[in-house]
């Protein structure tokens, strides 16, 4: 049985102060929770003193982006060798507000996958229609497209090696704007994920990985998200960026599926 994975991305929210304040308060609340797999995402400046703030927790560090390159004069880039020294597990990959507003493609995507397995750290793939593709019934090979370009060529780190990689149902349209998908609505999706993964890969791999949905997730709503079958987890936002919510969506993980 695939274990629940939350994950909380801060993205360009809290300063240092905040950040080791929030992570003190989760630590108390939830850093000892093993039932569920937790992580938090705060910004890249914040890393290494998030790290020091989980020591003893069971909570993970994740990093929200990196470059796929291990150096360079690529201003402002971080690398998979940065984050892996600081000790990351987890890295989010293509989260449609770096393919919205940085222009980041699927082609980057597959290249930051491989650096990140690469390296051992966790690869989250965030990949997720907008509200036109929706709507113009479109989903399934928006995803299906997304998933094929970002996974290419990787058989002998999924398959063969056995990496883990978490894939991230992110409907563009749920994302920080309260409207979450049904659990239907993701559930659907989140089958077609699986069975795409079976195609790729194989039929083993596909059942072992697990798959995150994102948009909107909130205490009240992520019990009957996760009931379903091939809902794993989330990827949560806004209601990571407090310690009672953030807490309070993780509590409410712990009976719901385990
Ligand atoms: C996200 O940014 O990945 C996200 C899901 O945000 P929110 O939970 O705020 O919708």
């Amino acid at each position: 049985m695939r274990k629940v994975f939350i994950a909380g991305n801060w993205k360009m929210n809290k300063t240092l102060a905040e950040t080791k304040e929030l992570i003190a308060g989760l630590n108390d609340r939830i850093g000892q929770i093993s039932d569920v797999d937790i992580a938090v995402a705060p910004t890249y400046v914040n890393l290494e003193s998030a790290k020091t703030a989980l020591a003893g927790s069971s909570i993970k560090l994740a990093a929200q982006n990196c470059h796929h390159l291990d150096s360079g004069a690529y201003t402002a880039e971080i690398s998979l060798p940065m984050l892996q020294e600081i000790g990351c597990d987890y890295v989010i990959i293509g989260h449609s507000e770096r393919r919205q507003y940085f222009g980041e493609t699927d082609l980057g995507v597959n290249e930051k996958v491989r650096a990140a397995l690469a390296k051992n750290v966790t690869p989250i793939m965030c990949i997720g229609e907008t509200l036109e593709e929706r709507e113009s019934e479109k989903t399934f090979q928006v995803v299906e497209t997304q998933l094929v370009n970002g996974l290419k060529d990787l058989t002998e780190e999924i398959v063969k090696q056995g990496k883990e990689i978490v894939i991230a149902y992110e409907p563009v349209w749920a994302i920080g704007t309260g409207k979450v998908a049904t659990p239907d609505q993701a559930q659907e999706v989140h089958a077609f994920i699986r069975k795409k993964l079976t195609d790729i890969f194989n039929a083993d791999v596909a059942q072992g990985v697990r798959i995150q949905y994102g948009g909107s997730v909130k205490p009240d709503n992520v019990e009957e998200l996760i009931k379903k079958e091939d809902i794993d987890g989330a990827l949560v936002g806004g209601a990571s960026l407090k310690v009672d919510s953030f807490s309070q969506l993780i509590e409410r993980c712990v009976p719901a599926k385990v």
